[in-house]
């Protein structure tokens, strides 16, 4: 997992491989930014960039072999120097954890040229571990680097935060995170569906897909279909327990938001797709175009009330973020369509 290997994300990586060939990487960072883009595989890759042998000489931007002991150890979590901190079955990390790597961090590496920490979700450390932090956050050992991955950056104390350079992580654009799953073995078709469902996130994507892209997507013509043909208030609530499908059971409310946005997401989609065959962009690809015929069937969506559909999806994305219940949201939707 090397730099080059690292899927969008280029102006970041750009930077990190130019100050590591620099020697100018900062002593500590905050990788901060959306949960699933790939910030802990930039983490890694920079550790590599920083330990392995066979480093590119010679060039601005230093980026490691990928192949070598060291490269092979770092991907699999296994080099002594390149030390993982992450939460612990109580989702919290404690301020034991944190001790250990310090007083490890104070020692020279033991094989590798820098020693690394990585603290992924350091947004779970407690505020005591923080504090335990900070002192060497303000004078870092001269041999280690702290990599501080977080998607809530605002839980930290801003004593750390201000210790800390911020790398700002955006979403992904679909087309990066379908190359990342069918990298990780997905098919085409099931890679796209999933990604336009993801919101610019691989790990999304990679639940969206196990969770089955082509069930959402089934779900989502068939509430589209209803409201295309039928204005009866009660055949659409019927609709909204379809968008429900999978809810409810031993599922957390937020695993219930979530089932019911990749729903929502599927519709947006179709409903795209059915906007970009009304206007024969060509150029535009669209992100379903296995199920063609069923988008010919859901021609109601052309023009005003599509974008008026894409729009009230939006807003319900949006409710669901901000975590309105799922069977409302349900019900809001299929009289909006
Ligand atoms: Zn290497």
């Amino acid at each position: 997992m090397p730099f080059r290997d690292v899927i969008g994300h280029r102006r970041l990586v750009d930077l990190l491989a130019r100050a590591v060939s620099r020697a100018s990487l900062p002593p500590s960072l905050i990788f901060a930014g959306p949960d699933g883009v790939g910030k802990r595989f930039v983490a890694a890759a920079t550790a590599q960039a920083l330990n392995c042998p066979n480093i590119t000489a010679g060039s601005d931007r230093a980026d490691a072999c990928g192949t070598c002991s060291s490269c092979t150890r770092i991907a699999r979590g296994m080099h002594p120097d390149v030390l993982i901190v992450e939460p612990g079955d109580n989702g919290n990390i404690k301020i034991e954890q944190v001790r250990d790597v310090v007083d490890r961090a104070g020692y020279r590496p033991f094989e590798g040229k820098r020693r690394v920490v990585i603290i992924d979700e350091a947004d779970a450390l407690m505020p005591q571990a923080q504090n335990a932090l900070l002192k060497t956050l303000e004078e870092p050992p001269p041999s280690s680097v702290f990599l501080l991955i977080t998607a809530r950056p605002d839980a930290l104390l801003l004593t750390v935060l201000s210790r800390c350079p911020r790398l700002r992580f955006r979403p992904l654009d679909a087309g990066d995170v379908a190359a990342a799953m069918i990298r990780s073995g997905r098919k085409e078709p099931e890679a796209r569906a999933a990604a336009v469902l993801a919101d610019g996130s691989i790990g999304r994507a990679l639940e969206v897909s196990a969770g089955g892209v082509m069930d959402a997507r089934d779900v989502a013509g068939r509430v589209l279909a209803q409201a295309a043909s039928s204005d009866d208030a009660r055949r659409r609530l019927d609709a909204a327990k379809d968008l429900l499908e999978g809810t409810g059971g031993g599922n957390s409310a937020a695993e219930d938001r979530n089932q019911v946005s990749t729903h929502l997401r599927a519709m947006a989609s179709l409903v795209r797709d059915v906007a970009l065959l009304s206007t024969r962009v060509e150029k535009v690809p669209l992100a379903n175009p296995d199920v063609k015929e069923a988008l010919g069937r859901l021609s109601a969506f052309r023009g005003e009330r599509g974008i008026r559909a894409f729009s009230a999806i939006d807003e319900a994305l949006l409710a669901l973020e901000k975590n309105a219940g799922v069977k409302t949201v349900a019900d809001w939707i299929v009289l909006q369509l």
